[in-house]
This record gives structure tokens, C-alpha cells and sequence, in this order.
């Protein structure tokens, strides 16, 4: 292992913990916010520093690259996600997989075709519904209008599919307002859902807007390039 890069995941890791540390208090100071590492411009050598300084939870956004690194990282406990968005021909290698939360569950198609093969292997998949909150053409998910009976749909008529709660990536903008107002939108209908279905994950905010999210409600962030920059360099 390399010990400049281990160093700097060190580091790398203390200021976003001391960032969520910050944004969490403001909320409450029992508000607990969950951190995936989003890897996906990673090499297994680079999470394995991530992982020694601490990080447990691990974000991919292609199956094929989820498999390497599982394989790759076997011997180590690390929990991991799935986030991106999941082609239909790719749907039972995802479920072959096992991963501990898949967060683009983004069409009713996609559940219905995924509660069928979940149910041919005779599995379960833990998965967050997506919500196009900032109504952006280039973001899969489900307008917010749709959003809940969506929820109730899949949470009735799909049971191998373990709903967990909502994601959201937060609105393309330089304007911390349009942010946070995709941010809130989304954190009302997972109030919803909490009271509804005893939801319990809203997964929103990224490298560049997690402090904003968690001040929205945020409990689950997706980081990728705060946790792994400069890594490189050391190389
Ligand atoms: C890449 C990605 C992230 C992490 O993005 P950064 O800006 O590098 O923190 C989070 N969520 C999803 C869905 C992603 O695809």
C-alpha cells in the first residue's frame, strides 16, 4: 500500500467527517448521517486506503465495476452500495450481487421487473426509491408528483423489493437556494413515506452539496470525489 495516498485518506476522510459533523449538529445533535463512498473513479487499491483509515461503505454506479471490486476486496467487510441507474439486462446480475442498498430505483418497470427476478432466485433487495426532485430532463427518477403513489405501489404489489426510503441528486446549480429546494422537496415526501411505511433513508448530498443536504434532512450521503482527491498525486 502506498503510504502517501493512505495518508491522505486519512485526512481526506477527517475533513468530510468534521464537515458532516457541522451540518449534523445544526440539525440536531442526535440527527446521525450515514457516509457511502462513492468509488466509482477508483481503483481497489484506493478504496483499500479509504477502508484502513475507517470508511466501511462502498458506492459503485456500474454492475460490472461493482463485481470487480467486490472480488477484488473479498476478504474485507465492507458494506456495499449501488447507485446508479440500473439497465434492465443488467438486473440479475445486480441481484447475483447482494448489494446492501440499491438507490436508483427510478420506474415502475424497473421494480416490477426486478421484484420477478428477485422472486425467481427467491431473494430480497434493500432499494431507495429515486425522485427527480429538481425536475432536470438529463436525471432519472420519479416526478415528485408521482413520487408516493409510486412508493405505495411498489410497497404493495412488489415484496421482494424492500423499500428504505428516498434518494435524490440534488439540482445541477450554482444557486445554493435551487439546491436546497430540491433538497427539501424531496425530504417532505420522505417524511411521508416515514410515517406511512417507517421509512428510514433519505440519501441525498454529494461532495459538493452534502453540508446543504444534511441541513435538509439529509441521513445518508454519497461522496466520491472529496474522499478520494489528490490521491493521485501520491501515486
Ligand atoms: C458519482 C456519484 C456520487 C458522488 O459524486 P461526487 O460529486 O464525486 O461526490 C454520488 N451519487 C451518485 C448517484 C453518483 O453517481
Amino acid at each position: 500500500m502506498n503510504k502517501m495516498s493512505k495518508n491522505k485518506a486519512e485526512e481526506n476522510l477527517d475533513t468530510v467527517i468534521s464537515q458532516i459533523e457541522q451540518a449534523r449538529l445544526k440539525v440536531s445533535a442526535h440527527h446521525i448521517v450515514s457516509l457511502v463512498a462513492i468509488s466509482k473513479y477508483n481503483t481497489s487499491e484506493d478504496i483499500k486506503n479509504l477502508y484502513f483509515a475507517g470508511q466501511r461503505a462502498f458506492g459503485e454506479n456500474k454492475v460490472q465495476d461493482l463485481k470487480t471490486k467486490m472480488q477484488e476486496l473479498e476478504s474485507l467487510p465492507i458494506a456495499w452500495h449501488f447507485v446508479g441507474h440500473l439497465q434492465k439486462n443488467k438486473i440479475s446480475a445486480l441481484i447475483e450481487l447482494e448489494p446492501y442498498l440499491f438507490h436508483g430505483l427510478d420506474s415502475l418497470e424497473l421494480a416490477f421487473e426486478l421484484n420477478k427476478k428477485l422472486e425467481n432466485k427467491n431473494k430480497n433487495m434493500a432499494c431507495l426509491l429515486q425522485v427527480n426532485s429538481s425536475y432536470e430532463k438529463s436525471k432519472s427518477g420519479f416526478s415528485p408528483k408521482h413520487c408516493l403513489d409510486a412508493y405505495r405501489n411498489i410497497e404493495k404489489n412488489c415484496p421482494r423489493i424492500q423499500l428504505q426510503g428516498l434518494m435524490c441528486i440534488g439540482a445541477n446549480s450554482k444557486n445554493k437556494d435551487e439546491i436546497k429546494k430540491s433538497f427539501l422537496l424531496t425530504k417532505k415526501f420522505y417524511e411521508e413515506t416515514k410515517k406511512e411505511f417507517n421509512a428510514k433513508i433519505c440519501s441525498m448530498g454529494m461532495s459538493n452539496d452534502f453540508q446543504e443536504a444534511i441541513e435538509c434532512g439529509s441521513n445518508m450521503i454519497r461522496i466520491g470525489s472529496a474522499l478520494f482527491k489528490e490521491f493521485k498525486e501520491f501515486k
